[in-house]
């Protein structure tokens, strides 16, 4: 069943690791994926399969243990995973996003203590831009950091995030003022730290509480969580990259891996609504044949396949682009806003290809439905994209009058 969304020019190595996840997830993930979605319950077999598979250290560059492979190979993968069960795609993402900015902007001694463990999967690594008053506007952060000798001391609260209890490693973006006096764009007074703490909920290092798990509609299984620093100290060389003021890049840098993270998921969620509902539209029968061969069932199933089409294209052009070296902030904020706009709809219309019965708990689609919200808003809301995207047309296209 996987006419659609197939990816040409894939080397023997890729297709051989995705033919292995794809296996993974039709026998490890999704007989179970919705019971423990029910019960709000963390995969942790799943898991543990995923680092037998190498998967934690999948983007991570060979000389640290990793697989070494392309953002390409790591899209692919979240979408089979997605297809199966898209809690299980976070709980690699935010790894990835923190790996990857590791490995962009960390220093050597930085790279040399965290990758090797992240490649193992037993370090594994959060990220933290929200606050309780800010999302989509991160130059509003209020957090703070405060130079103290060779520390520093960190206040303030972080809201969402994902794996906030199941990491050991976050990395944190703050203000810092140190080397930025008063007036400097808020974009270059911010730091990512690196902030060490053991798994688990309440105060999990001096300073640093995660209260519990936010109660989600959807998404579940993976913690969610707030973090609250009250004089947190962090040593000066967990600094990312060792120098100050240069947290929003850094953490920008990462959240476009991230975007093509959440369209990756868009398209795994809506393959798997598709198969769902072509498969549903040839058992149930109305008015003496299929639903499927009801012309506007078919029309449904047409817009569906169109829409699992078009967005796995988006979604492998953002992350070629990536792979190649060049920005790609264009490609992947378009790619994450169709992606998960049309992921939505297709899982809307398998909902409403199963009439009553998408409604029961007992369906998978039911559990979808809750799931398919969540790509709306993270890494970044639709109206966000559009103004990436926006903006970047008019550098592109810029009138020469
Ligand atoms: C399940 C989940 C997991 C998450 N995981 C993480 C994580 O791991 N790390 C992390 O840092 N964050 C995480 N987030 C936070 C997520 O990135 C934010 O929720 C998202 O960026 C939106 O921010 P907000 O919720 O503050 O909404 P707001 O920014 O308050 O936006 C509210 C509404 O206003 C719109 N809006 C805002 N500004 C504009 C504008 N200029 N023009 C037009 N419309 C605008 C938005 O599109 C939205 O519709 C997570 C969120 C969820 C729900």
């Amino acid at each position: 069943m996987s006419r659609l969304a197939q990816t040409h020019g894939l080397t023997d190595v890729q297709t051989e690791i995705l033919s292995t996840v794809r296996d993974f997830v039709d026998k490890e993930i999704i007989p179970v994926a919705t019971e423990l979605e029910h019960r709000d319950e963390y995969p942790q077999d799943i898991v543990d399969g995923l680092k037998e598979l190498g998967l934690f250290g999948l983007m991570i560059p060979e000389e640290y243990g990793g697989l070494g492979e392309s953002l390409l190979t790591y899209a692919l993968c979240v979408e089979e995973i997605a297809r199966g069960w898209m809690s299980v795609s976070g709980i690699i993402n935010t790894h990835f996003i923190v790996a990857y900015m590791l490995k962009q902007h960390g220093t050597q001694e930085q790279k040399d203590h965290f990758l090797p463990r992240m490649a193992a999967g037993d370090i594994r690594g959060a990220f933290s831009m929200s606050e309780p008053a800010l999302g989509s506007d991160v130059s509003a952060i209020s957090s703070k950091a405060v130079r103290d000798g060779d520390e520093y001391v960190l206040n303030g609260q972080k809201m969402w995030l994902t794996n906030g209890g199941t990491s050991s490693l976050v990395a944190v973006l703050v203000k810092s003022d140190e080397g930025h006096p008063e007036g400097t764009a808020a974009h270059k007074s911010m730091t990512t730290f690196l902030v060490e703490k053991e798994p688990g909920f309440g105060e999990v290092r001096p300073g640093l509480t995660i209260p519990g798990k936010i109660d989600k509609m959807g998404y579940k299984g993976v913690d969610t969580t707030e973090l609250i620093m009250d004089g947190l100290r962090v040593p000066a060389d967990r600094v990312l990259g060792g120098v100050t003021g240069r947290g929003f890049y850094q953490m920008m840098d990462g959240v476009e891996v991230g975007r093509v993270n959440v369209a990756a998921r868009g398209c795994g969620v809506a393959q798997r609504a598709f198969e769902l509902g072509v498969q549903y539209a040839q058992q149930r029968h109305t008015f003496g044949k299929q639903i499927a061969q009801h012309q506007a069932i078919q029309f449904k199933l047409a817009e569906m396949a169109t829409k699992v089409e078009a967005a796995h294209a988006m979604m492998v052009n953002a992350a070629r682009k990536k792979d190649s070296g060049e920005r790609n902030d264009l490609e992947a904020g378009m790619a994450k806003y169709l992606a998960s706009e049309y992921c939505k709809e297709v899982v809307e219309d398998a909902f409403r290809i199963h009439g009553g019965y998408g409604f029961s708990k007992e369906y998978e689609i039911e559990r979808l439905y809750r799931e398919a919200p969540m790509l709306l808003i993270g890494e970044g809301t639709a109206e966000i994209q559009k103004m990436i995207i926006g903006r970047r047309l008019l550098e592109e296209y810029r009138f020469q009058g």
